[in-house]
């Protein structure tokens, strides 16, 4: 590379921030000294030709979106020229006397480690996940009319002494987003049925019914007037209609992250709160792909008392319900007393349809969906119509139904039956709603007229149900106390999902892998505008005069983000499992709402750190604090604003774009700053090697990273946008041409680049003390868009011997035991990896950090395996009805972590942790330093650094969020915000040593007044996670206290 052609480069600043703090940065650049002032004039103008000529090719390509976050995001370009390229100065010698120097090793109190390190006993009355899938053979026999069953036989006076009660409960689907967008589906569906059933629930007063997707549900209400509205709370107060779950979206539990899972339920929960005044009691998640115990805690801690499951592996689901298991208390793997437990009903067969939730055979239940009546739209597949109900067939109707009903309620242990009645988007038209009701209400009342059936038959919502099963199992209605019938505890998730023969749902875990990124970004964004826009109204009311702060303009971009992400983590959106328009629709709110997120923090931010709060004032138009990665004008000397969205002291290389190699980087209060001037790389150029060792005291691990194809099997069906069907194990990525290999050598980092046909590969080594300087930094930037039916994958082969054991986190909140199963397909051996997948052996853990989800296997002893993108010629039979081939150039980004074990761990545990060093450098991946330039308009503001807290939080405790809660009158913000702390689970047996960590750990106490330096807290009370409940609390509400792994969220006033 030639610099003189390429005048972009970039400075890389290492510096010191304190909790929160934004911090001050000067650029000085001499430009009179500089000889080659002519060819930067060149270099700009071909620099902006370039950015034009890449700028149309996006266009071009209809995704701008990759260039923004290209530019924003991910610094893939850059690479570094070494010694020659540093700039002249006084540049040899860091400032780090700003923070506290870092104790050789980290200070965790024994106590603190007693979580992790129990031995593991099991319940006695348990069903452990990882035992089932050592007990199950998975062969597949025909099971007859239930296909993926068994037959199932009765006596005729089973119910004699008492009656089975069936709940038939009416529920319609509404996906925000698949085939259609979430707006057309409002318009052409969901409006038609939320109107109706206005309607037609008025009509008789047993009717029922149940909604959860609050997305839809709020822009209704938006959409009606106010007379509707009354009609709607009526409804709600007499029962009729039952709001379940009551998040955002039903989210998927795979590729999402607990802070958005969190999230979308906050948003829909303060929905109802506001406009109708309820409290969900049963969660509803008939659709997403495979499900997670997070969900079930996340539940729990809402004050869900129940939930309800129903895409599980069909070998569970026949083992289950042989066993008389599909309900249980769905308990924490990590839970060491019962406070996890909630009450969870497994749906037992095929489907959420009707055809297949009334009973064992389809073929029966299908003529019990009166949708399908001779003439409508859609028919039986099973060639047998339903018929309507009259008074010559009700009873043989009656009759056959309720054989059907028998069968179901032999799978379970009591006699109260569940029989769901719905399916994607119905009931739009009037006339359906009277074809379901008037025809069931008809089979009803003769059920319920003649006694020697002994059944007692209803139309209820899914918490009418949970109810009359407590009841007849002495439970109270809203506790977890076992009753005098017990039902079973289980620990562990349900993934990964196959719902018929070998089609494993593991393909989604990685497919449009460009939007999982794009996810993870507004959710960084999010949080560090959440609490920085917090922090601002807090001050302001300190300050206590009139400002031209845009809290209410502010609140709208969050409010609006809010649910733009909510939106994304549906089960057809994050998943990547939508159209590509719809794929679209969604990427386009996820950036849209990355740029507003990032108005909020500069306006917040420049308001925190301006000396004198009178001369703040707003322009939208030119703000002062700009987030732009590329500062091409360098005339003057530049302030930059460091942000530290993390809740602990670190030591963190900032990037910055500057237009010469002259620069010198001043700290707030003048002191020289060490820097590392590198170039951005436009072209390659050549060197090379693809392994590397990471050592850590004495012991040298090898470690060799290389790449593989998966092709598609030739079998009918075929991988698609859900389902992963390989053709054989992988092969080797060994493309025609040599691939190109940079190597830079700098004093702050180093880094390899290796660029092949389809991929470009940087492995970077940071030579700073603290957590960036512990693990190696793995950005591989995907392109297959010329390929056919391909996967390709990243395989870190290790020497460490793992066995057949690894480790997933499950959406970034716990970690689940996996074993590779030698009975189950390749492609069953996938679970998703949200935030991290590592192996061990007794001596080391070899982790690899995400900062996107993607589908992980350890196929081999000591080997990873990471699907990073996937490019499919077809659909895969489940609706979608194409292919994936909207694939993007997408940069995936990894920190792979190499720990020396100084403890074994047990190994049949079925948990484990991640230990402190792991979690801190998950976080610096996740939710890097946010720099802001000060605009060169005038003359400079006067500035100070802000800081709200006088010390970091503790090593193991995380400010999920601090959240602005909304007016109850205004539109606006109230004075209250909601503080959500997660206290991490730890493994002390690691070395900590030279860890560098400026934190501690305190037993799961913090206390908040003491740490607040300019702010006071005003009221603090404990709440549930969604504020729907509040605590009453005897304990010090100044001093929060979590046990480990606990999230609680707290209703905070500060000022
Ligand atoms: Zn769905």
């Amino acid at each position: 590379m030639k610099l003189s052609r390429q005048f972009t480069v970039f400075g890389s600043a290492i510096f010191c921030v304190v909790v929160f703090s934004l911090y001050l940065m000067l650029d000085h650049i001499d430009h009179s000294k500089n000889p080659n002032g002519e060819r930067i004039q060149k270099g700009q103008l071909g620099i902006l030709q370039d950015k034009i000529d890449h700028l149309e090719r996006l266009l071009a390509e209809n995704n701008e979106i990759i260039g923004n976050i290209r530019d924003s995001v991910i610094n893939l370009r850059e690479t570094v020229k070494d010694g020659k390229m540093f700039p002249e100065g006084n540049m040899s010698q860091g400032d780090l006397e700003l923070l506290p120097p870092a104790p050789a090793l980290l200070p965790i109190h024994s106590e603190d480690c007693q979580f992790a390190a129990r031995t593991y006993s099991k319940a006695a009355d348990g069903v452990q996940m990882l035992d089932v899938y050592d007990l199950l053979s998975f062969d597949n026999p025909d099971g007859g009319v239930w296909k993926q069953g068994f037959d199932i036989s009765y006596q005729d006076n089973e119910w004699d002494n008492e009656p089975l009660q069936v709940f038939v409960v009416p529920h319609s689907h509404n996906d925000p987003g698949w085939l259609k967008t979430f707006d057309d589906y409002y318009r052409d569906q969901t409006q038609h049925i939320l109107n109706n059933m206005v309607v037609k629930l008025h009509e008789d007063s047993r009717r029922k019914m149940i909604w959860s997707e609050i997305s839809y549900f709020s822009k209704w209400w938006d959409n009606i007037d106010e007379q509707k509205r009354d009609a709607v709370r009526r409804l709600i107060e007499s029962g009729q209609l039952e709001v379940a779950t009551g998040g955002w979206v039903m989210p998927d539990e795979a590729n999402t992250h607990y802070f958005a899972l969190i999230d979308q339920l906050v948003e829909g929960h303060q929905w109802l709160e506001r406009n109708l005044g309820v409290k969900p009691k049963t969660g509803w998640a008939v659709d997403p792909f495979g499900h997670t115990p997070t969900q079930a805690y996340l539940l729990r801690q809402a004050g869900l008392s129940n939930m309800l499951i129903q895409r599980v592996h069909y070998s569970v689901k026949k083992h289950f319900a042989s066993q008389k298991t599909l309900e249980f208390f769905w308990r924490q793997n990590w839970d060491q007393d019962s406070s996890s437990d909630i009450l969870c009903h497994m749906m037992p067969f095929y489907s959420y349809d009707v055809p297949h939730t009334c009973g064992p055979d389809p073929k029966i239940c299908c003529q019990f969906d009166f949708k399908r009546l001779p003439g409508g739209r859609i028919s039986c597949p099973w060639r047998i119509p339903p018929q309507a109900i009259t008074d010559n067939n009700v009873q043989e109707r009656a009759q056959t139904l309720l054989d059907q009903y028998r069968k179901k309620s032999k799978l379970f242990r009591t006699n109260v039956l569940l029989a769901p009645l719905g399916d994607d988007f119905r009931y739009t038209e009037a006339v359906e709603w009277d074809q379901q009701f008037e025809n069931y209400q008809k089979l009803f009342d003769y059920m319920n007229s003649h006694p020697e059936l002994h059944v007692q038959a209803q139309f209820g919502t899914i918490s009418d149900y949970f109810e009359a099963l407590r009841k007849s199992t002495g439970m109270d209605p809203v506790g977890m106390n076992v009753g005098q019938l017990a039902l079973p505890v289980l620990s562990g998730d349900f993934f990964t999902y196959a719902d018929r023969d070998d089609h494993y749902w593991s393909g989604y875990f990685t497919s449009r892998p460009f939007y999982k990124r794009l996810d993870r970004v507004l959710e960084s964004h999010l949080r560090a505008a959440e609490v920085l826009y917090s922090l601002t109204l807090a001050n302001i009311q300190k300050y206590g005069q009139p400002n031209d702060y845009p809290a209410v303009d502010n609140y709208k971009l969050l409010t609006e983000a809010r649910r733009n992400l909510g939106l994304f983590q549906h089960h057809d959106a994050i998943t990547g499992t939508g159209k590509d328009w719809v794929v679209v629709d969604y990427g386009t709110r996820l950036f849209h709402s990355i740029l507003n997120v990032k108005r909020v923090i500069v306006s917040s931010a420049h308001w925190l750190v301006l000396k004198d709060k009178q001369t703040y004032y707003h322009d939208p138009s030119n703000p002062v604090l700009q987030m732009v990665s590329v500062h091409i004008f360098f005339t003057v000397p530049r302030l930059l604003v460091v942000y530290n969205p993390t809740e602990q002291a670190r030591m963190s290389m900032v990037t910055v774009y500057v237009t010469t190699p002259k620069v010198r980087v001043l700290n707030a209060v003048g002191h020289v700053v060490r820097a590392q001037v590198s170039a951005v790389w436009n072209d390659v150029s050549h060197a090379a090697a693809d392994k590397m060792s990471l050592k850590e005291d004495d012991s040298e691990h090898l470690i060799k990273v290389e790449f593989v194809w998966y092709g598609t099997t030739s079998n009918k069906d075929k991988s698609g946008a859900y389902l992963f069907l390989p053709d054989k194990e992988a092969t080797i990525y060994s493309p025609s041409q040599p691939p190109v290999v940079r190597v830079t050598k700098g004093p702050l980092f180093s880094e390899v680049t290796t660029t092949f046909t389809h991929i470009t590969h940087t492995l970077r080594l940071y030579n700073i003390q603290g957590v960036e300087g512990q693990s190696v930094e793995i950005c591989n930037t995907v392109d297959i868009r010329g390929e056919t039916n391909h996967e390709i994958a990243m395989r870190i082969t290790s020497d460490l011997n793992s066995k057949d054991r690894f480790f997933t986190d499950l959406n970034g909140y716990q970690v689940q035991p996996r074993k590779t199963l030698a009975k189950l397909p390749l492609q069953a051996n996938f679970y998703p990896m949200t935030s991290m997948v590592y192996l061990q052996d007794s001596s080391a853990r070899l982790s690899l950090l995400t900062a996107q989800s993607l589908g992980a296997a350890s196929l081999k002893s000591g080997q990873l395996e990471v699907i990073m993108d996937r490019r499919l010629n077809q659909d895969d039979n489940r609706g979608l009805g194409q292919g994936v081939l909207d694939n993007k150039i997408t940069a995936n980004s990894f920190r792979l972590l190499l720990e020396k074990r100084s403890s074994a761990e047990e190994e049949s545990a079925p948990y484990s942790y991640p230990s402190i060093l792991s979690h801190m450098s998950y976080m610096y991946l996740n939710h890097p330093l946010i720099s802001m330039a000060v605009s060169q308009r005038s003359e400079s503001p006067s500035l100070t650094p802000y800081s709200p807290l006088s010390a970091s939080f503790p090593c193991d405790m995380h400010l999920v969020n601090l959240r602005a809660i909304q007016s109850k009158v205004r539109g606006g913000p109230s004075e209250q915000a909601a503080l959500i702390l997660h206290r991490k689970g730890f493994d002390c047996g690691f070395s900590n040593r030279n860890t560098a960590l400026l934190c501690t750990t305190t037993r799961g106490k913090v206390h908040l007044e003491k740490l607040l330096t300019d702010l006071k807290l005003k009221s603090i009370t404990p709440v549930s996670l969604s504020l729907m409940h509040t605590y009453n609390s005897d304990a010090d509400p100044q001093e929060i206290s979590l046990k480990p792994m606990e999230i609680r969220t707290y209703r905070l006033q500060l000022s």
